[in-house]
């Protein structure tokens, strides 16, 4: 825990006035000090006022409106709370998220008489209706399964007295925003509104406008300018060879925990099968895949069984995996704030990280997006260790990106947008169907690097010492080291 004080500031929880089942909780979690979200969201909270956050996860958010909600329901306790009428409702975007941010609210509320729950699609919802005929008074949810409860009026949200929107931004680019409207229409006027968001959009702005009265705002250091301690590498290299230098990297480094980001869900699959047929254990976590699938992939992915977890942004958004030591983007995003959540996986609290993205010659625009975004060029480093391989198996086209910056709107896919002639939505889309290929490859490139004879396998060179290992290059922020292949259009390095 010593690393994750390195948050502090020269606040102390026990100036925050929480109640002592609470700070025997703080106190067990290992926190000494508030971190800057808490600090300021806390007292703000336990006034009663409504609130308007701008935090993402890794700043110890949760905790932020997390303790002072146990510490306002505790205060005033219901004589005979009814069954299935919670006082607290929090709407998370993901099922991981809420799954993670109730496990809070059981680690903070440990030593209070409080009962909490977790309720989200893609599991039986029988064991939550049960769960329902019991006293609950902080409800963790998922916009989807919530309504199908109120539907079967096995929930009533008519006693909420504190509302929290969890990653709000993220809930409206997963088209949340008319489930949320009408969860908004089933609460008592009365109430304390709290909003959480990575990103101010005038779609927020508007709906903290509606939300909102008179709202207290805490605004934390945006991730990008503060993870100065993770250290972050571009490889230049064709898509086609990227899931070889990504097992080359893994086996050569001998990593023992990534977390890989890919644009599409079948891509996630295809990754982790390839991977899994290269003899590294990986598993792919998207919204296609059951619930349980996903949960038991999280869970060896964090008890360190499973050594390489493939993730789309969505499924990944809210992961808290403590010390998570590499983020791989397989593919950058197309928003630029996107590549800043995937690597906020890594460096969190005070932890270091390396942050590795393979990027393809098509990639360039959103590379230098992102690196205009984070306000510094990301050092592109080669890795010399690496012998692409001769010969490779023919590949289905990739599906187009949307247009740059443009965001997701479903919240069933994180995928590009199906091209209209496309069968079987499993399948990449075939040639010859008039979808064309998106990768016509760069002259001299293919398979073989700048300087290999056609036909040749390159001749494995010796790395120079500093570039032996990515990973220790990519922690000393190695400098600038030739492409795997030839870097045209060339990146700008200047702004
Ligand atoms: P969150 O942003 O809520 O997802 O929290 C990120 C991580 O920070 C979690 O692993 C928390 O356990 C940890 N954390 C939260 N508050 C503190 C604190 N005051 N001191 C140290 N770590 C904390």
């Amino acid at each position: 825990m010593s690393e994750k004080n390195s948050l502090s500031n020269e606040n102390t929880f026990a100036s925050l006035n929480l109640a002592q089942p609470l700070m025997r909780a703080i106190a067990d979690a290992g926190y000494t000090t508030p971190t800057p979200v808490q600090a300021q969201a806390i007292p703000l909270v336990l006034a009663g006022g409504d609130l308007l956050a701008g935090a993402q996860t890794g700043t110890g958010k949760t905790a932020g409106f997390t303790l002072p909600i146990l510490h306002r329901l505790s205060e005033k306790p219901v004589v005979n709370p009814r069954p299935g009428h919670p006082r607290c409702l929090i709407l998370t975007p993901t099922r991981e998220l809420a799954a993670q941010v109730e496990e809070s609210v059981k680690t903070y509320g440990k030593y209070l008489p409080l009962k909490s729950m977790v309720m989200f699609g893609g599991v039986n919802i029988n064991p939550q209706i049960k769960a329902l005929r019991g006293q609950v008074d902080i409800l963790v949810a998922t916009p989807g399964r919530l309504l199908d409860h109120v539907g079967q009026k096995t929930l009533s949200l008519s006693e909420v007295e504190i509302l929290v929107l969890d990653e709000a931004d993220r809930m409206l680019d997963m088209g949340f925003i008319r489930d949320i409207k009408k969860i908004l229409a089933l609460l008592p006027r009365q109430r304390q509104n709290l909003l959480f968001s990575a990103t101010f959009s005038d779609e927020i702005k508007a709906l903290a406008d509606g939300l909102l009265h008179n709202p207290g705002y805490v605004e934390v250091a945006r991730r990008n300018s503060t993870v100065e301690l993770i250290a972050q590498s571009v490889h230049l290299v064709p898509q086609k060879l990227k899931s070889y230098l990504l097992a080359h990297l893994i086996k050569h480094n001998d990593w023992k925990q990534v977390l890989v980001f890919t644009r599409t869900k079948h891509g996630a699959n295809r990754l982790a099968e390839k991977l899994n047929a290269d003899g590294i254990p990986a598993a792919a976590i998207h919204g296609n895949k059951s619930q349980p699938a996903r949960t038991k992939a999280l869970a060896q992915f964090k008890d360190g069984t499973l050594p390489v977890l493939v993730a789309t942004d969505i499924a990944a958004r809210g992961l808290d995996i403590d010390q998570l030591p590499h983020v791989v983007n397989f593919e950058l995003p197309n928003v630029p704030e996107d590549y800043v959540h995937r690597i906020g996986r890594t460096g969190r609290a005070g932890s270091s990280g390396a942050a590795i993205s393979l990027v393809d010659s098509e990639e360039f625009q959103h590379l230098k997006n992102i690196e205009r975004l984070i306000k510094r060029d990301i050092p592109k480093v080669a890795i010399d260790s690496f012998v692409p391989p001769t010969h490779l198996p023919a590949e289905a086209p990739r599906p187009p990106r949307p247009q740059h910056g443009q965001r997701r709107h479903s919240h069933t896919t994180a995928s590009a947008p199906r091209p209209a002639n496309a069968g079987n939505r499993n399948q990449p889309p075939r040639d010859g169907q008039g979808q064309k290929p998106r990768h016509p490859q760069p002259a001299r490139t293919g398979q073989q690097p700048r300087n290999a004879q056609p036909g040749k396998p390159r001749q494995p060179q010796k790395a120079p010492a500093d570039q032996q290992h990515l990973s220790e290059a990519a922690r000393h922020q190695a400098q600038p080291q030739p492409a795997l292949f030839s870097p045209r259009p060339a990146v700008r390095r200047g702004k």
